[in-house]
């Protein structure tokens, strides 16, 4: 573990970088951060007035050409200016707006580049931001987690983490923490004054208070992790049963054929829908059927092991099963093959089979009874997806949202548990003092305070360049 690099080192380099995604658009933006932005952008395009924090100038985009001896313009664009260190890297930065053609952005670009900047990595500007102390770690990740927010929720979640709720929830726990530490360090450096040393149930009792919190950080992992990853959803049974209708159901949408003939939907067909803000990929599988590739056509055989595939992937399970037909013997295998998994049983064409059903046996807690026809039970199976998604876990602010928060948190409370462990056995206070201070460090592993350079570059170099 070592510390981050002081900026100094860092921001001698001005960086640069289209930062509105490749293609055409209405504008695009180039951005240049470090000591030589404003220099370099003056000499980039022709200002109309001087640059000036906080400003927005107008300026001209020229087509120097060499044999030319005038330049003519090529476009128009803003140029905005933040000055060091009120701006997002807490260096100079310029955003330079023109219209988003990638040809002007490039020119742009390149000539910033032969002007004496670098290409910036990617998130190297918020990175930059992150080593200035302008945000930690977990709102750093944030950022990017915007970014790439594919629901509302998803958004909210990442711009309540950006506002610091995560490294909020931590702040308390952390400042106990710490005045545990130098509670025992006191006790040892005077323990020859005739100090008294803290007793051994206090000490218990503090380490004790630290848990609970930290424990319900771990907790909301459940939550936060499906929140940000989403889950994908297999739906499977016999060619007929109605799972492409009840796909269609569920993304409220015509997406996959829907056909009386058995046996269409060969290949998987997915789709992202969200439900109550949880990304869920719905995969639409080819039909299981008796007597597996025989009098089959390729394409089904390859539709089949497909579905096999998606089906061994998915997070979540849900069995169609059609309630005008007996079960048959595939149908009793994928009910067993699913047994012990997170998976819902959908007896479907409810609405032809209202009153005996030979499936009816089935009726456990796990079946539900649905039409996709008329729309029956279909609430009530989003319902169960749900549950069955989350957990039963809640929203809350401040969840973990990635492994490496949950790790930090859970070696926290491991070492925590070891120092209490340390404790009760009435060792030395150094030996206590090593676990507290495991406990610390991997606390301060998620705001970034301790993050090793390498992880750090990991972790920014999964963010977009430019940002
Ligand atoms: P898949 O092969 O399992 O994907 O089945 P489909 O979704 O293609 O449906 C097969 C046939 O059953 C189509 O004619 C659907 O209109 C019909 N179907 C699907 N669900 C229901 C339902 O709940 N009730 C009734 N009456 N027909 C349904």
């Amino acid at each position: 573990m070592s510390n981050p690099k002081p900026i100094s080192g860092q921001s001698a380099e001005t960086i640069a970088a289209i930062s509105t995604p490749p293609g055409r658009g209405g504008i695009g933006i180039v951005r240049l951060s470090g000591p030589q932005a404003a220099s370099i952008a003056a000499q980039l395009v022709s200002l109309r007035q001087p640059l000036e924090h906080g400003r927005a100038r107008l300026a001209d985009v020229l087509d120097a050409n060499n044999s030319a001896s005038y330049a003519t313009r090529i476009d128009e664009a803003l140029v905005t200016f933040f000055a060091a260190p009120h701006s997002y890297t807490a260096e100079d930065l310029v955003e330079i707006a023109a219209h988003g053609s990638p040809v002007v952005l490039d020119l742009l670009l390149r000539r910033a580049l032969d002007l004496g900047a670098r290409l910036a990595k990617p998130g190297e500007f918020t990175q930059r931001a992150f080593l200035a102390g302008r945000l930690d770690l977990t709102q750093a990740e944030a950022v990017r987690d915007l970014i790439e927010a594919q629901t509302l929720t998803q958004a909210r979640q990442a711009a309540s983490q950006m506002g610091g709720a995560l490294s909020r929830r931590v702040a308390p726990v952390k400042q106990s923490l710490v005045e545990l530490v130098a509670l025992l360090e006191a006790g040892i450096d005077f323990a020859e004054d005739d100090v008294d040393v803290t007793p051994q149930a206090e000490i218990a009792r503090r380490i004790a208070e630290l848990t609970p919190p930290l424990a319900a950080l771990e907790a909301s992992f459940a939550r936060g992790r499906i929140v940000h990853d989403g889950l994908t959803l297999a739906i499977v049974g016999r060619p007929n049963a109605g799972k492409s209708s009840l796909f269609n159901r569920l993304v409220e949408r015509e997406r996959a054929i829907v056909t009386a003939t058995p046996g269409t939907t060969r290949d998987p067909v997915t789709e992202r829908i969200s439900l109550e803000g949880i990304p869920l990929e719905l995969v639409d599988t080819a039909g299981l059927r008796e007597g597996l590739c025989e009098n089959l056509e390729e394409a089904e055989k390859l539709g089949i092991h497909r579905s096999r595939e998606a089906l061994a992937d998915a997070a979540l399970v849900l069995v169609v099963l059609d309630a005008t037909q007996p079960l048959n013997d595939e149908e009793r295998r994928l009910l067993a093959a699913v047994e012990g998994r997170s998976a819902l049983v959908a007896i479907n064409k409810s609405d032809l089979a209202d009153k005996a059903s030979p499936l009816d046996q089935l009726s456990s807690t796990h079946a539900l009874r649905t039409s996709a026809l008329t729309g029956k039970g279909i609430a009530a199976l989003r319902e169960r997806i749900l549950a069955l998604a989350t957990g039963g876990a809640a929203e809350e602010p401040g969840m973990l949202t990635s492994l490496r928060h949950h790790q930090a948190i859970a070696t926290s409370l491991a070492a925590l548990a070891d120092a209490a462990q340390a404790n009760a056995t009435a060792i030395p206070h150094e030996m206590i003092l090593l676990d507290l201070y495991r406990a610390l460090s991997a606390l301060d592993s998620l705001t970034g305070q301790t993050t090793s350079d390498d992880i750090l570059n990991l972790i920014f170099s999964t963010f977009c360049i430019g940002k």
